[in-house]
């Protein structure tokens, strides 16, 4: 194997080295020390009577001079020149240099060189065929009688798992929150620790577990922890990478993979993305669509090769298990499922215990207070609002991570960065009418999210923002709560109304986003009495994705006209109830916004002391 690989490429050096020699032969053939100078001036040296011998090949002229004199574009001095003959021909150029008794030669313009230019022209085709012979060599070596049937794992088949021998050091103390999820992996400890007990008593122990959920809840970092438990080696392999240009690539992969699973089990393989190749079959067109089945088929036959004493346990982890061949989730393959939510406000908090043990922190930094005011983040995106806090801290020169480097952070990651815009005087002021709406209505609605900051600084695509926070997580939504959610996003647009008398485009983003909670409302969660309670979406949500997915309409034109008035109806509702609660407190909206203007952002401090003044 090690005398295949050395032969192969010392096959490439020899030809690249053939190349390089012929390049640098032609290049020898073609250099001369004659300086080249236009046909004109050639003639005035002759003329002028400087010139002692030429010699013509083809129609190149070159001339040694009788002395070496200096010419007008060259410092040095010169002792032989070259030039090219027109392709119209000189009648009078022989009569010039026999009259000055010139010495003329004549060479063939056929000479040995051609060789050295026949091999320059192959140059490029000897490397191709160099490189080619040198690459299919390589896949042949691996494949041997048979994809991978000589268990030969050559550079190429080699699957780029991460496999070591040492278990990895991370534990269950490192995966935050998921307790459901540890729980329901811990089952496997046992068995991996002592798989004979398991055997002796003829008991089937799951081969496969598929671990679902949203991308950054932590499933890789559930499965490591799993064999850092049960201290066993780790193969980890993306699915994306068992796919290649050539068919049956991936398959070899996946033997290659399970090859090296089981010759180190106890073991623990892990294959990320299973959709990407785990894909229900049948589907799709072209030759990509064969490797992913011939890749998938390999897998579902590895795990049903395991025998009884192989103590080889295989994760995947996906975030479309809808998509998923069904062959995959049958009994004996991936028939157990965790799932991993994203995490609340408790679990946040202990994940940003876990990422905050190796920094260092102020006094004033509260991680309850960071977790309360992210909802939504996944442990990917706590880990990251982590290091962006910690990495501002140490661009401003601090010793200390401190919650304003949080604060800051976190409003970059989920509004994006602050943009300088030069707005004018009527415009900022709109803006900042705008927002306090938002904010006045979410103070005063009962049952409106608690208001947490208002900022008329640009950041990312939103002029102005208003930010609510829910006190508690939110499993459920009420009708009272979406009314007083829907006439908060309505307000910015009610306040222009009110304070300004017109209206203006920036409730763009307002108006679709409260749209597409009222056609929920109305569609999907039976909330409008005329509607009643019936399904009438025209999209599904993706659990895990959070997106769209188009669907063709069920129902009639009829009941789509119904979703249509309904949804209307209840905006407008939302609108009126915006526009009785900014009526009422006119004259503290006024003050706020005046501080608004002065101060661009204020917190939730500020704007209690505004409204409670009142
Ligand atoms: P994907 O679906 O995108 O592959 P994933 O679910 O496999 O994502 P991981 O790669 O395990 O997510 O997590 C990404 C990072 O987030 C990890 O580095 C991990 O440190 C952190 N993380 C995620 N969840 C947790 C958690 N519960 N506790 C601690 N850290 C977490």
């Amino acid at each position: 194997m090690a005398s295949d690989m050395t032969r192969n490429n010392s096959t490439l050096l020899l030809l690249l080295f053939l190349t390089l020699f012929i390049f640098y032969t032609s290049h020898l053939v073609n250099s001369s020390n004659y300086v080249y100078v236009p046909y004109s001036e050639f003639k005035l040296l002759v003329a002028q009577g400087k010139v002692k011998s030429v010699w013509f090949k083809g129609d190149q002229l070159k001339a040694i001079l009788k002395q070496a004199s200096a010419l007008d574009q060259h410092s040095k001095k010169i002792d032989s020149v070259k030039t090219y003959t027109p392709a119209l021909g000189d009648d009078e150029l022989l009569g010039l240099l026999e009259e000055n008794k010139i010495t003329i030669n004549v060479e063939s313009s056929d000479d040995g060189n051609s060789f050295i230019s026949m091999l320059l022209g192959l140059a490029p085709f000897i490397l191709f065929v160099g490189i080619y012979l040198w690459f299919f060599r390589k896949i042949g070596a691996s494949m041997g009688g048979g994809l991978g049937q000589d268990k030969r794992i050559s550079g190429f088949l080699k699957p780029t798992s991460n496999v070591s021998d040492a278990p990895p050091d991370t534990t269950f103390d490192d995966v935050a929150g998921q307790e459901n999820a540890k729980q329901e992996v811990s089952e496997l400890l046992d068995y991996i620790r002592h798989p004979k007990k398991y055997q002796a008593l003829g008991a089937n122990v799951p081969k496969g577990v598929l671990l679902v959920g949203p991308p950054g809840t932590g499933k890789t970092l559930l499965a490591r922890a799993l064999a850092g438990e049960a201290g066993v080696p780790f193969c980890s392999i993306s699915a994306s990478e068992f796919i290649e240009m050539f068919v049956g690539v991936g398959a070899a992969r996946v033997r290659a993979l399970f090859d090296q699973a089981k010759e180190k089990a106890p073991s623990i393989i892990f294959i990320d993305e299973l959709d990407a190749v785990g894909r229900a079959r049948g589907t799709g067109l072209g030759g990509g669509n064969d490797e992913r089945e011939q890749t998938l088929n390999q897998i579902l036959s590895e795990m049903d090769g395991f025998s009884g004493h192989e103590a080889v346990i295989v994760l995947a982890a996906t975030n479309r298990p809808d998509v998923l061949d069904p062959a995959l989730l049958r009994p004996g393959r991936f028939d157990r499922h965790v799932t991993l939510e994203l995490p609340d406000i408790v679990a946040r908090e202990a994940i940003l215990k876990v990422h905050t043990r190796k920094v260092p922190l102020t006094d004033d930094v509260k991680l309850n207070e960071i977790a309360a005011a992210t909802p939504g983040f996944s442990g990917a995106d706590l880990k990251n609002l982590v290091n962006e806090a910690a990495m501002n801290a140490a661009r401003n020169k601090a010793e200390k991570t401190c919650m304003d480097d949080f604060e800051k952070m976190r409003d970059k990651v989920i509004f994006g960065s602050a943009r300088k815009l030069v707005m004018q005087p009527e415009e900022r002021h709109r803006l900042a009418v705008h927002e306090a709406g938002h904010t006045a209505a979410a103070f005063y609605l009962s049952e409106a999210d608690p208001i947490h900051k208002v900022t008329i600084i640009p950041r990312g695509q939103a002029l102005g923002l208003t930010q609510q926070l829910p006190e508690n997580e939110r499993y459920t939504l009420p009708l009272p709560y979406l009314k007083h959610r829907l006439a908060v996003m309505m307000a910015g647009r009610v306040a222009e109304k009110t304070f300004l008398g017109n209206v203006s485009s920036g409730a763009d983003d307002d108006i679709k986003q409260a749209t597409a909670l009222a056609r929920a409302m109305v569609s999907r969660w039976g909330m409008s009495p005329e509607v009643g309670p019936i399904d009438l979406r025209e999209s599904d949500e993706h659990p895990f994705l959070g997106r769209e997915i188009t669907t063709p309409r069920t129902h009639s034109e009829s009941s789509a006209n119904a979703v249509d008035e309904a949804v209307r109806k209840i905006l407008m509702e939302a609108e009126t109830l915006a526009g009785d609660v900014l009526e009422k407190h006119k004259a503290l909206i006024s003050k706020l916004v005046t501080q608004l203007e002065a101060k661009e952002t204020l917190d939730k401090d500020e704007i209690y002391e505004v409204f409670n003044e009142g």
